[in-house]
């Protein structure tokens, strides 16, 4: 069964409060993105689609698959100014490609492994719909935007989504297009979008708490620590 993924680097990474955009900045000598290009390259996933910001195209060409041999990277797409905008770009590009599903990551996370993307596969020839992620270790609770608590979950049917999740193809298209019918858009999850507009259910598979989105500084000594 063919698998294709999208890696997303076409964020401003405006938290990291640094000149070089975070997809580019070093980590142990390679940039970034580097690390989850490498990850799709060793995995069961046979093409990918990079997503990079408007303008990076070119510099993403050079100085990533070039430079680091990645086979498997079949286009470079400009993204949107938002990440489901990226999303759909790259599942728009990838149509032409029909594969039967879609592994759709966030570049800012180096350290998922080609072992959870072939895992992530397997699951999704079974259930259609898949998200990484972990069980929360903190109590999340929900608060009024004053500052007031309103809720506190049950902690033990709280999960992280990270990244990858995959799909079939057909139901991540759909339920892009869907949504970018839509006049105001509030997303920042892929699984969201799906749960959306089908109700299959959608299966959560165990990550890794290693599996960070680099987002802030400390992200970035963290990311390392785990790399080294
Ligand atoms: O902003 P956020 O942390 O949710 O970004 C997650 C991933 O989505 C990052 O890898 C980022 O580069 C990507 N992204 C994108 N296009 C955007 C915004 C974010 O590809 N417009």
């Amino acid at each position: 069964m063919a698998a294709a993924g999208i890696v997303l680097a076409g964020g401003k990474g405006s938290r990291m409060r640094s000149d070089v955009p975070k997809q580019y900045m070093e980590l142990l000598g390679k940039p970034l993105l580097y690390y989850a290009l490498k990850a799709f390259e060793d995995s069961d996933v046979e093409s990918v689609v990079l997503v990079t910001a408007e303008g990076d195209e070119a510099y993403c060409r050079k100085e990533l698959v070039e430079r680091f041999g990645f086979t498997k990277v079949v286009a470079i797409v400009a993204g949107g100014g938002e990440r489901y905008a990226s999303v759909w770009n790259g599942l728009k590009c990838l149509k032409e490609y029909s594969p039967d599903y879609v592994l759709i990551h966030d570049g800012a996370r180096p350290l998922v492994t080609a072992e959870l993307i072939n895992r992530l596969l397997t699951e999704t020839e079974h259930y259609e719909a898949c998200v990484a992620g972990m069980p929360v270790k903190d109590t999340i609770q929900m608060t009024d935007g004053e500052g007031n608590i309103t809720l506190t979950p049950k902690r033990d049917s709280l999960w992280i989504a990270q990244t990858p999740q995959s799909f079939r193809f057909s139901l991540a298209y759909d339920a892009y297009e869907h949504l970018m019918q839509e006049e105001e858009i509030n997303v920042t999850d892929d699984a969201m979008v799906v749960g959306m507009y089908s109700d299959i259910p959608i299966r959560m598979v165990r990550g890794s708490y290693k599996n960070i989105k680099v987002t802030t500084p400390e992200d970035l000594v963290l990311a390392e620590g785990f790399l080294k």
